[in-house]
């Protein structure tokens, strides 16, 4: 199909070889930007194409995550997962709903080999805006919630500046996140931590968007904070 072309990946955990289909990168053009970064693209949506699952056993990865599974993980996936699977091919053109499956199958692969916090938050940030693209907020914003969850745990016991190459947007989006929650009081405390991290002048559109989104977040706070 134009727009796309195929590739073919080994799976981890079964070793066996599948193909998958990729985006041209050109074909991917943003629209417009929300204040959390989330991309509103003008036609074909490269996020539905950057998770694999494996038809054969059903292990479910980032395709930009070159971590190597360590036997531990394999066998937990085996053990829990495997038998579980049907052969199943995921990996074609997707819609929406088929991106939303395909994150809900990455979280769970997530969770049965107990992947670090920061790769589950990312994996719920981005089902949070496949809600949104479908104007889902309830199941957005349950998705925002566990992102910032997984997050709290992650900058508290993980060294992020090797897991995420972006911490600081990261830091950003937890804290816009909470601020549109209505939680503005952890909304500043984020916006703060942004500020005054030792890498911000060298992310001009993070430094002002920060700025910007904590004067609106110290106003909100003022008129009233709902958990308060
Ligand atoms: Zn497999």
């Amino acid at each position: 199909m134009k727009g796309f072309y195929e590739n073919e990946v080994r799976c981890q955990v079964c070793k066996k070889e599948y193909k998958i289909t990729k985006l041209l990168s050109r074909k991917a053009v943003v629209k417009k930007r929300d204040s959390d970064f989330c991309p509103h693209y003008k036609d074909l949506n490269p996020i539905f194409y950057s998770v694999n699952v494996c038809p054969h056993c059903g292990f479910t990865s980032f395709n930009s995550d070159e971590e190597k599974l360590n036997s531990q993980e394999i066998k937990k996936y085996k053990e829990k997962m495997s038998s579980k699977w049907k052969y199943q091919e995921l990996n074609g053109i997707r819609g929406i709903d088929d991106a939303i499956k395909i994150y809900k199958l990455l979280l769970l692969t997530y969770n049965v080999i107990d992947k670090k916090k920061s790769s589950i938050a990312t994996a719920c940030l981005r089902l949070a805006w496949l809600y949104r693209y479908k104007n889902d907020k309830e199941n957005e914003m349950k998705y925002l919630k566990n992102m910032i969850k997984n997050n709290e745990i992650a900058f508290s016991t993980e060294k992020l500046s090797v897991n995420y190459k972006n911490e600081l947007e990261i830091m950003f989006i937890v804290g816009e996140t909470y601020r549109k929650l209505g939680e503005f009081k952890e909304a500043v405390k984020w916006f703060t931590k942004v500020n005054a991290h030792e890498d911000i002048n060298k992310h001009r559109i993070i430094k002002i968007r920060n700025k910007d989104q904590w004067s609106l977040a110290m106003e909100e706070y003022r008129n009233g904070d709902k958990n308060e």
